[in-house]
């Protein structure tokens, strides 16, 4: 029998209702390692009215007691840190090195979220005019909705929990339907840290369950990431419903390499950036433009690399890429090389045999000589894939990635300070990178996506989050 996964409703573990439950695989070996029953729309709204019920009261926890529930969440997740980190590897594929940067990556935002008291002040000016002050406060928003993708089952829940706890908020995550497990471990370990039953909930499901958080009147704040396409659904449907939304998306990240780049340095970062997480993360680099006369050594040199990764089971020792998340995703990654190879790009590695298994395996797959109007340009891939533009120059270089429709990452691997300067002033993306293959932010700032690769105002982590967790009292005041 496999596990049923529960929920996390008020405090406690909970078996759904729902009759019919969906397999959980192991991206490694294709067995079922669980199964989800999709929370009842009874079930998502008992777990809202728990987070509606709890939010006095953690809203007037004063802010140093919410920071000790933190703290000790902290102290748990480094006590559990490999088993967080296994888990991941097991209902994700990626490897467990990878697994336990997630892991790590997730905890510094609760490093970053036990500050606030410092983080949650607010300011104030004295004799703003004649015998008037005025102070700006922060309160909390209400109850938060978190949805999330399958690629970072740790760490992208905890891009939003501790914030939005610290700041005084109540919580109900409805995880990737792909891989669920994570969140319900995080749901104990803020158990038994104490915080306060019906501050933090997990219901399951996919659109349905996400639609009814979107409408539900009692959800004020929506914190989304997933891919462009249900970013745009969940921004439009959340604010249309007189939500705070925050949706992260997809992307399609450029790595520029210019011909003064020290390549030695430069092709093992885009080999790491292309093909960490077997693809799958919204800062992997999946085109690099080689710029003047480096784009055929970088190729060789790139292909060469890439075809010494070992694939395989991100649990066993030794491997540098495991599977994709279903053997669907496989099928339409690997169609996706060949449709690119069909139209004139230049395959020069062939991932799309990765040898007999029932894992969802692929090895990395390069395409060389991609232009802007070929799908495989446009489109994110979302798997072991690095297509290659050539370009003359680092203006054209530039203009070409500007033509993404995308504008998470982009970086370039180059020597001199003033391409540096140019790419930095006139390149259209959040999240830049000098000489650095996944140019990622850390908790303490802000995750900075532009155009489709994030709708709304207020970006995940950093200070930006406390803003988007909090909302904001300007007190203008007299004494007569
Ligand atoms: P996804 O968009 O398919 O799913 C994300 C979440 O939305 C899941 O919880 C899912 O259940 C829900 N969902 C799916 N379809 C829906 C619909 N029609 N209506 C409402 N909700 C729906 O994304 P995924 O495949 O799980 O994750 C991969 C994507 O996430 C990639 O595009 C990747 O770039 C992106 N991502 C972005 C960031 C970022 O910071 N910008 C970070 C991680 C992942």
């Amino acid at each position: 029998m496999t596990e049923r996964v529960p929920s996390y409703i008020a405090g406690r573990v909970r078996e759904s209702a729902a009759a019919e439950a969906h397999p959980i695989p192991d991206p490694a070996t294709g067995q079922p390692i669980a199964e989800l029953p999709y929370s009842t729309t009874q079930e998502i709204d008992e777990a809202v009215a728990a987070a509606r019920a709890a939010f006095p009261g953690w809203a007037d926890t004063p802010v140093p007691d919410r920071a000790q529930v933190l703290f000790r969440f902290k102290a748990l997740l480094e006590d559990a840190f490999e088993e967080l980190a296994a888990l991941v590897t097991q209902e994700n594929g990626k490897t467990l090195d990878e697994a336990r940067g997630e892991v790590r990556r997730g905890i510094e935002v609760v490093d970053f979220a036990c500050g606030a008291p410092t983080l949650l002040m607010g300011s104030a000016i004295d004799q703003i005019a004649n015998g008037i002050d005025e102070r700006l406060i922060r309160f909390p928003v209400g109850v938060v909705a978190g949805i999330t993708p399958f690629n970072f089952p740790n760490m992208v829940p905890l891009w939003m929990i501790p914030t939005a706890l610290a700041c005084g908020n109540t919580f109900v995550l409805k995880p990737s339907q792909q891989t669920p497990l994570s969140a319900v471990r995080l749901a104990e370990l803020l158990g038994r840290a104490g915080l306060p039953e019906g501050v933090f909930n997990v219901v399951h499901g996919a659109e349905e369950a996400v639609t009814r958080l979107l409408e539900h009147p009692q959800v004020d704040a929506v914190s989304f990431v997933g891919s462009a396409r249900v970013a745009r659904i969940v921004y439009t449907t959340g604010a249309a419903n007189g939500k705070r939304v925050q949706a992260l998306g997809g992307a399609k990240n450029h790595l520029l390499v210019m011909d003064d780049a020290d390549l030695e340095a430069t092709v093992p970062a885009l080999v790491a950036s292309a093909f960490g997480n077997a693809g799958q993360r919204c800062l992997a680099g999946s085109v690099a433009v080689g710029v003047g006369r480096i784009g055929d050594v970088l190729v060789e040199e790139l292909a060469s690399q890439a075809s010494a990764l070992k694939v395989g089971p991100g649990a066993e020792p030794g491997t540098d890429m495991g599977p994709v998340i279903r053997a669907e995703r496989k099928q339409a990654i690997a169609r996706q090389v060949g449709g690119a190879a069909d139209v004139g790009a230049t395959l020069v590695a062939d991932g799309r045999d990765a040898g007999d298994s029932d894992g969802f395996f692929l090895g990395p797959s390069i395409l060389d000589h991609v232009t802007p109007d070929m799908e495989v340009w446009r489109t994110e891939l979302f798997g072991p894939v690095l297509s290659v533009v050539r370009a003359r120059d680092v203006d054209e270089a530039i203009a070409t990635a500007n033509r993404s429709s995308y504008g998470n990452m982009a970086s370039i691997f180059t020597t001199s300070g003033k391409n540096a300067r140019e790419f930095r002033r006139r390149i259209q993306a959040g999240m830049l990178g000098v000489n650095i293959g996944v140019a990622a932010p850390m908790a303490f700032l802000p995750f900075t996506g532009w155009k489709d690769s994030f709708l709304g105002d207020l970006h995940a982590t950093g200070t930006d989050s406390i803003r988007f967790y909090t909302k904001q009292k300007v007190v203008t005041q007299r004494w007569f």
